[in-house]
C-alpha cells in the first residue's frame, strides 16, 4: 500500500476536539485496512498566532505544499477579534487556500435518511438527496479589479468587478466534468448569461470543455432559476458548477437542505502535483463554535466526512470512503445524536468522543 502524506491542522475552538476523533478514525484505517499515512500535525489560525505570532507560519505553508493533502479543523474565536486584519486567524486559512491555488471548492449536500426531518423542506423533497456543488474559488467578483469605494462628483460609489479568464473557467469546468464522471454523469452549469458578459463567456467555455466529456449530460441554468430549482426539486441535480459569487450563495442554500452545520464536509482542490494528485485542503464547513468549545458537545461528523472526501478525491480509495460514510450513516440510523442533532423527539445526546466510539464500532462491523 503506498504511503499518503497528510498535514493535520486542528486550529481553534472545537477544531482540536473534532480532529481528535478524526485521528482515531485514521488510526483505524492504518491498523485495520493497512493504509499507510505519514502524518504531520501543526498549528493554524489563533493557535498559530499564539505561538508563532502569525496565523500561518511559512514552515507550515511549506509543509502544506509538500504533502498529498491538508486536513483542517476550524479557525477563529472571540479572543482574536481585536487583532489586526493581517494576523486574524481567518487570514491563515485564506493564505493557505490562495498559496495552494485551490480553485475548485467542493461542497456535497447529502441528506442522511435519519436526518431528513431536520431539513426546512418536506421529507420527500430531500430524502436521499446527494448532490455536489463545485464553486470556483480563486477568481470572480471577490478578486476582480477595479474594486474599492471611490468618490464620483459629490457622492461615493462602491465598485467590484466580475472578471473571469477563459483558462480560469476551463480548469474549474474540467474538474466538475471529471467529478460528474465519478458520479452520475450529469452536470448543470449556472451563471447569468442573460445579463452578464462573464456569464456568456462562462457558458461558452463550459460547453467547449464538455465536448471532451461526451458521457456527461451537460445542462445550463441561470443562477437565479437554479436557486429556485434547488429549493423546489433538489434531487434533479447531480453536480453543479458555478462561479465564486453564485457558488457562495448556492452552496449555503444547498447545505441547509440537509439540516445541520455539524454534518457538512468540504474539499478545495487545485492543480495536479507531480504525483498526479490534486493539491487539496479538506475541512468541515462549520467554524470554531466557541460557544461549545471544550465541553465535549461538538459533532465530529463534518470533520470525519471531510477525511472521507480525502480518501475519495486525494487517495482514490472510493471503497474506503464509502465504508466511512456508511459507518456515519449507520450510527445516525441507530439514533445516536450529538446535541446539535437533537430534534424534538427527546433523544439523549452523546458526547464528541462517544460519537467517535460509535463510528469506530461501525467501522469494525464493516470488516
Ligand atoms: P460556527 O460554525 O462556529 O457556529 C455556528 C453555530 O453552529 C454555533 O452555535 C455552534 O455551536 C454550532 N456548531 C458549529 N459546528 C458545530 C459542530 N461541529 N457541532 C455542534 N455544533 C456546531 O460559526 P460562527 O459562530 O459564526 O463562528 C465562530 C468562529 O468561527 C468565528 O471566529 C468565525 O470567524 C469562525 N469561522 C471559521 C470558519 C473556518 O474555520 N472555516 C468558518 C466559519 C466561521
Amino acid at each position: 500500500m503506498p504511503k499518503f502524506s497528510l498535514l493535520i491542522l486542528p486550529g481553534d475552538g472545537i477544531g482540536p476536539e473534532v480532529m481528535t476523533e478524526v485521528r482515531r478514525v485514521i488510526d483505524w484505517f492504518i491498523d485495520k485496512r493497512n493504509l499507510g499515512f505519514d502524518i504531520i500535525e501543526d498549528l493554524v489560525g489563533g493557535a498559530a498566532y499564539d505561538i508563532y505570532g502569525t496565523p500561518l507560519h511559512d514552515t507550515t505553508l511549506a509543509q502544506a505544499k509538500a504533502v498529498d493533502a491538508v486536513l483542517l479543523g476550524a479557525v477563529g474565536g472571540p479572543k482574536y477579534d481585536d487583532l489586526d486584519f493581517d494576523v486574524k486567524p481567518e487570514r491563515g486559512l485564506l493564505r493557505l487556500r490562495k498559496e495552494l491555488d485551490l480553485f475548485a471548492n467542493l461542497r456535497p449536500a447529502q441528506c442522511f435518511d435519519a436526518l431528513s426531518d431536520f431539513s426546512s423542506l418536506k421529507r420527500d423533497v430531500v430524502s436521499g438527496l446527494d448532490l455536489l456543488i463545485v464553486r470556483e474559488l480563486t477568481s470572480g467578483v471577490y478578486f476582480g479589479e477595479p474594486r474599492g469605494i471611490f468618490t464620483e462628483g459629490n457622492e461615493r460609489v462602491g465598485i467590484n468587478t466580475q472578471r473571469y479568464t477563459e483558462s480560469e473557467i476551463e480548469r474549474v469546468a474540467k474538474a466538475a466534468f471529471e467529478l460528474a464522471m465519478q458520479r452520475n454523469c450529469r452536470l448543470c452549469s449556472m451563471e447569468k448569461a442573460n445579463v452578464m458578459e462573464s456569464g456568456v463567456l462562462w457558458r461558452e467555455v463550459v460547453t467547449r470543455v464538455g465536448a471532451d466529456f461526451p458521457e456527461v449530460d451537460l445542462s445550463h441554468m441561470y443562477a437565479d432559476a437554479g436557486a429556485m430549482q434547488l429549493t423546489r426539486q433538489p434531487k434533479q441535480f447531480d453536480v453543479i458548477v458555478t462561479d465564486n459569487l453564485f457558488g457562495d450563495l448556492l452552496s449555503d442554500l444547498a447545505a441547509m437542505l440537509t439540516g445541520s452545520l455539524g454534518m457538512l464536509p468540504s474539499a478545495s482542490l487545485g492543480a495536479p502535483m507531480d504525483n498526479g494528485r490534486p493539491r487539496a485542503l479538506y475541512e468541515p464547513v462549520h467554524g470554531s463554535a466557541p460557544d461549545i468549545a471544550g465541553q465535549g458537545l461538538s459533532n465530529p461528523m463534518a470533520c470525519i466526512l471531510s477525511f472521507a472526501m480525502a480518501l475519495r478525491y486525494s487517495f482514490k480509495l472510493d471503497h474506503e470512503a464509502n465504508r466511512l460514510e456508511m459507518a456515519v450513516q449507520s450510527v445516525l440510523a441507530d439514533g445516536l445524536r450529538t446535541a446539535d442533532l437533537l430534534g424534538e423527539d427527546g433523544t439523549d445526546s452523546v458526547s464528541t468522543a462517544a460519537m467517535g466510539d460509535a463510528i469506530l464500532a461501525q467501522l469494525n462491523l464493516s470488516l
